[in-house]
C-alpha cells in the first residue's frame, strides 16, 4: 500500500453516516487502525449520539455513559463531526461516495415495524418510536400529541422499548423531574391520568424479550403494581424445555419475576396498574372517532423448543383502552443509492459490505436489524472496519478529494454545518439551562432553536 491513500500523507478518507453509538463504535475502529484514515462523520441532526441521546430512557443516565468515549473520539485527529447535513437531502449518497474511498452507514433504524390490523392509524394510536422520541426531545417528534387524559394505556410488544414506555407512563413525575427528560413532555406526564398499562405479548413469559432489570424495575415502581392478567404463567412443555436450556437464563429469570408477581391482585387505591398479558396478538382497533377499544386474539404456541410461533386458538377478548403505543420493533429506512433488502428493512449487505455497491458498507441496526444493547454495536462495528479494511488494496486505487469540497458546496447550498465544537457549545447551554432548574439537563428540542443558539 506505499504511496496510496492509508500511508502517511495521504490517508483513508472515509464517511461515516450516522451519530449513534454504530458510528462511534466505527470511527473508533477506524481511527485505531494502522493505516492513515481522514473520518468524517455525517448526522442529519445538530446534535450527535443518536438512541444514546434519543433513545436510552432519560432515568437511565448510567446508560448514557457511552457519550463519554465517544466525545474522546470525536476530539481525536483525523476525525470531524458534520451536524445537520442529510444524506439523501443536503448531499447525495453518489456525492458522499465520489468525495471518499469509503462510506459506512450507521443510520440505525428510523421506523418501525405496522401491526397491519384495521385501526391502526386512529387517533390514539400511535408507535412507540414517536413517544420515546417524544419524551426525549427528538426534534422530528417535538410536536407530537398523546392524549393523557386517558386512563388506560395499551403497549403491544414484550421488549425493553415497551418496557420504557410502560415505566415513562407509570413512574411517579417526581422521580422523572430532575432527569434530561424533555421539558414538554415531562409537563404533560405530570398531568396524565394513565392509571392502568396493559403490556400485550403474542407469545408466552418465557419469550418475552425484557431483560431482566428492565423488567424488575417494573415491578418496584413507586406507587404502581405490577401484575399479570392470567392467574397462571402459560409455559407448555417446549418452553419448559427452553428454559431449561442452561443459555437461556435471561428467559429463566423473566420467569422467574413473572411467577413472583403471580396472585397479586390490585391493591386499594394504587396510583397505577402494569398488567402484563401473554399469548394475545391485537386484531382490531376501534372505537367512535379515536382509539376507544383493543380487540386481543388468543394464541397458542405451536413449534419447537425457540421456534415456537403464535398461533390463533378462535378466542377473542376486547379491552377498553384510550391510547395504544405498538412497540413491536424499529426498522430501517431505504435510502436511494443503497440496495435495501424490504423484507428485514436493512441495507442489503454481507458482513456490512453492501452489495453490488464497492466502497459501501454497513453497521449497527441498518445491518443487522434493531437487536441488542448499545455495546453489541461495537463489536459489529469492529467486524464491519475488518471487512472495510481487507478492502482497502481495492479502495485506495483511486485519489479521493474528502470532505472539504463537500463541505464548501453544502455552504453554497445553504447548509449551516454544525461542527463538533458547536455541539460543545449546544451541550454546554443545555447543562446550564438544566442546572438552573436543578435538573441534568435541559435539551433543546428543535432545530431552530439549536441553531439559533449557535448564530
Ligand atoms: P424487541 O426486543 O425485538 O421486542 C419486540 C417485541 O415485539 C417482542 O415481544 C415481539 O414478540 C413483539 N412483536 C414483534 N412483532 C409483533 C407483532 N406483529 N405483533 C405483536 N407483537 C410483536 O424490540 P424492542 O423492544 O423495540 O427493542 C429493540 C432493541 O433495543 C432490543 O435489543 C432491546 O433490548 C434494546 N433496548 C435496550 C434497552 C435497555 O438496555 N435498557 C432499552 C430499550 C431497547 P416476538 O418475540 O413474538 O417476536
Amino acid at each position: 500500500m506505499s504511496g496510496g491513500a492509508g500511508s502517511t500523507g495521504k490517508p483513508l478518507r472515509v464517511a461515516i453516516v450516522g451519530s449513534g453509538p454504530s458510528g462511534f463504535y466505527a470511527a473508533e475502529a477506524l481511527l485505531k487502525a494502522s493505516i492513515a484514515v481522514q473520518v468524517d462523520m455525517y448526522e442529519r441532526l445538530p446534535v450527535p449520539f443518536g438512541l444514546v441521546r434519543f433513545g436510552v430512557a432519560p432515568d437511565h443516565p448510567k446508560l448514557k455513559m457511552p457519550t463519554a468515549v465517544y466525545d474522546r473520539i470525536a476530539r481525536s485527529p483525523g476525525f470531524a463531526f458534520c451536524g445537520n447535513v442529510r444524506i439523501g437531502g443536503d448531499l447525495a449518497v453518489a456525492e458522499l461516495r465520489a468525495a471518499y474511498h469509503a462510506v459506512v452507514f450507521a443510520s440505525g433504524a428510523e421506523s418501525d415495524r405496522a401491526m397491519g390490523i384495521p385501526g391502526e392509524q386512529l387517533p390514539g394510536s400511535h408507535t412507540a418510536t414517536a413517544f420515546v422520541g417524544w419524551y426525549n426531545g427528538h426534534p422530528d417528534y417535538r410536536d407530537c400529541h398523546f392524549d393523557l387524559s386517558q386512563e388506560v394505556a395499551v403497549i403491544v410488544g414484550q421488549g425493553n422499548v415497551a418496557a420504557d414506555v410502560a415505566r415513562m407512563l407509570a413512574k411517579p413525575i417526581d422521580e422523572l423531574r430532575g432527569t434530561d427528560m424533555a421539558a414538554h413532555a415531562l409537563q404533560a406526564l405530570a398531568e396524565s391520568r394513565v392509571r392502568e398499562i396493559h403490556v400485550i405479548g403474542r407469545r408466552g413469559p418465557a419469550q418475552a424479550k425484557f431483560t431482566n432489570r428492565e423488567l424488575q424495575e417494573l415491578g418496584e415502581l413507586q406507587g404502581c403494581t405490577a401484575r399479570l392478567a392470567q392467574d397462571a404463567l402459560p409455559l407448555s412443555e417446549s418452553c419448559q424445555r427452553e428454559l431449561a436450556d442452561k443459555n437461556n437464563f435471561v428467559a429463566a429469570r423473566n420467569v422467574e419475576i413473572f411467577r413472583s408477581w403471580l396472585g397479586r391482585s390490585e391493591p386499594e387505591r394504587p396510583r397505577r396498574n402494569i398488567v402484563f398479558h401473554f399469548l394475545k396478538t391485537p386484531v382490531e382497533l376501534s372505537g367512535e372517532g379515536r382509539v376507544q377499544h383493543i380487540e386481543l386474539e388468543h394464541n397458542e404456541l405451536s413449534g419447537p423448543p425457540f421456534h415456537q410461533v403464535a398461533r390463533s386458538s378462535g378466542r377473542r377478548e376486547v379491552l377498553e383502552c384510550g391510547l395504544v403505543f405498538r412497540s413491536i420493533g424499529y426498522r430501517g429506512l431505504p435510502l436511494e443509492g443503497v440496495p435495501f433488502d424490504e423484507q428485514r428493512g436493512v441495507f442489503a449487505n454481507q458482513d456490512g459490505r453492501v452489495h453490488d455497491s464497492p466502497g459501501v458498507y454497513a453497521t449497527g441496526w441498518i445491518k443487522r436489524g434493531p437487536s441488542g444493547i448499545i455495546g453489541t454495536n461495537r463489536a459489529d462495528s469492529v467486524a464491519t472496519v475488518a471487512s472495510l479494511l481487507a478492502d482497502v488494496p481495492q479502495l485506495s486505487r483511486e485519489d479521493k478529494p474528502g470532505g472539504e469540497a463537500l463541505l464548501a458546496k453544502l455552504a453554497g447550498r445553504g447548509v449551516r454545518i454544525v461542527h463538533y465544537a458547536d455541539w460543545l457549545r449546544l451541550d454546554a447551554a443545555e447543562i446550564a439551562r438544566g442546572q438552573a432548574q436543578g435538573r441534568i439537563r435541559d435539551k433543546f428540542t428543535r432545530l431552530g432553536e439549536m441553531l439559533a443558539e449557535l448564530a
